[in-house]
């Protein structure tokens, strides 16, 4: 059985369909990518699967049972969201945030025991965090940020892990070590991840298969090889690119082409800079 299924789901905020007929399925252990143009409901498809959001038409299912069935506290013990890096101020330790994350399964108390503890260290260790442990959230960089928002997110224990950009602001060696360990854990630890990117190159070299979204619809879904092509990229991001195979690692690859090369990408005529 899948462990999500989404049954022609329609969703809007307010007149307007913002996701139209989306149905698919996801095994566990699969590690999926959401790409598409900004405003292509990408965020809002994470948060139909989530729960946060309520889709008007269909169904999602978690491990063959429809969300609106389930408790939210059994949800949240299942799926855990890895939100963007933000510039958000977190009054708090980097132990305290991974605490956190053990919010849902805490008893009717909802004090931490030994077995939290143990847990969230655990976590910390994963992601290479535990030094920074009573270091304040406030101190750290985007890419520590990060590693520390992926620990309260383990210390969940989900099955599941829907992530949101999560590199948004990130440096290219940070975002590969963010996706070296999201990997890891995929493969390791048999987590279902689902992630959002605008990096079509990133869920190419990661994603086992991938969700290319226009306008609130699934455009094609399928491996990186099926879905990266140039017509698809063309159609749905309505802009030039070339796509050829990575030589160093066989994957699809999208190069993007100025519609002006012979200027040098600029798309002024030469001679027609305008005067500053
Ligand atoms: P993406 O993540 O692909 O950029 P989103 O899911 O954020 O796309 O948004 C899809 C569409 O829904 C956009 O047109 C956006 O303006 C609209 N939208 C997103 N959030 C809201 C909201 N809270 N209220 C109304 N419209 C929204």
């Amino acid at each position: 059985m899948p462990l999500i299924t989404l049954e022609h789901i329609g969703f809007k905020y307010e007149e307007k369909w913002v996701l139209r007929n989306i149905s698919f399925e996801v095994n566990k252990g699969e590690f999926i990518g959401i790409i598409g143009p900004n405003g292509s409901g990408k965020t809002t498809l994470l948060k139909v699967i989530d729960g946060v959001l309520i889709p008007q038409e269909g169904d999602v299912q978690i491990n063959g049972i429809s969300c609106n069935k389930l408790k939210r506290e059994h949800l949240a013990k299942m799926i855990a969201v890895v939100p963007q890096e933000s510039m958000m101020i977190f009054p708090f330790t980097v132990q305290e945030i991974v605490l956190m994350g053990r919010a849902p399964h805490l008893g009717k108390w909802r004090f931490e025991g030994e077995t939290d503890f143990r847990i969230a260290c655990q976590a910390m260790e994963m992601t290479d965090t535990l030094s920074l442990r009573n270091r304040s959230m406030n101190a750290l960089s985007g890419g520590e940020r990060q590693r520390v928002l992926i620990a309260r997110a383990l210390a969940q224990q989900p099955q599941i892990m829907l992530l949101d950009e999560p590199t948004a602001f990130l440096d290219i060696k940070h975002e590969i070590d963010f996706f070296d360990m999201i990997q890891l854990l995929n493969k390791n630890q048999d987590l279902t991840v689902m992630a959002v990117t605008h990096d079509i190159n990133l869920a190419s070299l990661y994603c086992d298969r991938i969700i290319l979204l226009r306008e609130g619809n699934i455009h094609c879904m399928g491996s990186p090889d099926e879905v990266i092509n140039e017509s698809h990229i063309k159609e749905v991001y309505e802009t030039n690119v070339a796509v050829d195979k990575n030589p160093a690692t066989g994957k699809p690859r999208v190069t993007p082409l100025s519609s002006h090369p012979s200027e040098g990408g600029s798309r002024l005529k030469s001679g027609a800079a305008p005067q500053l």
